[in-house]
């Protein structure tokens, strides 16, 4: 089935990221692949990078990980750890956050199966409380991990959680132990631990300044022209007529929207490209058309394809919307396709 609008993926991109982030760290990088590898397709991700050695992954659901039998075992842990619901598979690890779900861990009774554990250093979202820990007294634990609540800025919480988390190693015995999100990379290596566990910066985010230069862009979003059309000075474009053309202009609509995750933002403000000109989007973006103005490239028909310009850093900056956000909005009518 032919798709008008595309995902197009770059493995060597992906890979590329994981090894710098994992040079930056100086320790072994793990990859967040929840909310279906942000956006660019779980499986595809993980496939990719346990090519390029990763052996550590992480969803946040069961019904996540249910999606990625073909990983191997024991290189797939649930950050949400376990509700008396979910069933467990063998070779996937829980991340256990409360002491609910480390006394259910322990009513299973085989005190010899590995578990992860979330201690909460400060970000009061999940994990156990510092004041919970004894309870994890007779655990074999894999993995000991906490999450930095505001990384991706110059905060007092990051050092005060870096201490907390030294405390919290030399309190309680785990093969391994790991603090840092992508951001956290950034930070420096006192906060990288055993293993890493970036997702952003693997899809190409730049959560802080220091990772310019360090973060590839992994995906480029196309859109195929469904129509060109000429529209005379003084006359609008789109819903409200929020753009009226200062004269006789050229202009594609692409397929492509908010509804593929292509938000309203980028009205008027965004821009494609097409062979190296840029050509900036006007008026409204509606669910599933957007249109640019392709003066710069006239030869331009129906049936072409554009790029549009999504660098996340830029685009978040541009519409107010996070990295974490543009990614994770991508629709499922854009095609994955990876080479
Ligand atoms: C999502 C998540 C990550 C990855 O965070 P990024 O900011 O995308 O690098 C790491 N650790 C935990 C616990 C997470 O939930």
């Amino acid at each position: 089935m032919h798709s008008p609008l595309r995902l197009d993926c770059r493995a060597s991109a992906l890979i590329a990221n994981l090894h710098a982030l994992q040079a930056r760290a100086g320790s072994v990088a793990g990859a967040a692949i929840k909310a279906d590898g942000y956006g660019l397709g779980a499986a595809e991700v993980a496939r990719h990078l346990l090519k390029s050695g990763c052996r550590d992954f992480f969803v946040s659901t069961w019904a996540e990980a249910s999606q990625l039998s073909s990983l191997p075992a024991g290189s797939l842990a649930v950050l949400h750890g376990f509700q008396a619901e979910d069933t467990l598979r063998p070779g996937v690890r829980p991340v256990l956050v409360s002491v609910d779900q480390v006394t259910r861990w322990k009513q299973l009774g085989d005190t010899t199966a590995a578990c992860d554990v979330m201690v909460d250093t400060g970000m009061n979202r999940l994990g156990l409380s510092l004041s919970d820990v004894a309870t994890l007294d007779g655990l074999v634990i894999h993995t000991l991990h906490s999450h930095l609540a505001c990384a991706d800025e110059d905060h007092v919480l990051n050092l005060q959680q870096l201490g907390r988390f030294r405390e919290l190693r030399a309190a309680i015995p785990a093969q391994r132990y790991s603090l840092a999100n992508s951001a956290g990379i950034f930070l420096g290596r006192d906060y990288a631990f055993d293993l890493v566990r970036p997702g952003l910066s693997l899809y190409g985010g730049k959560p802080r300044a220091e990772a310019q230069g360090c973060v590839a862009p992994v995906f480029d979003i196309e859109a195929q022209i469904v129509q060109v059309r000429t529209v005379r000075r003084g006359e609008s474009i789109g819903y409200n007529a929020t753009f009226v053309a200062p004269r006789t202009m050229s202009v594609a609509v692409l397929n492509i929207g908010y509804a593929d995750g292509f938000w309203r933002a980028f009205s008027n403000l965004g821009t494609a490209h097409h062979q190296g000109a840029e050509l900036p989007i006007v008026g409204r973006v509606s669910m599933d058309l957007t249109t640019i103005d392709i003066s710069r490239s006239p030869e331009l028909r129906a049936g072409d394809w554009v790029t549009l310009d999504f660098d996340l850093q830029e685009a978040s900056s541009l519409t107010g919307y996070s990295q974490y956000e543009l990614l994770t909005g991508l629709g499922q009518r854009l095609e994955r396709t990876w080479r």
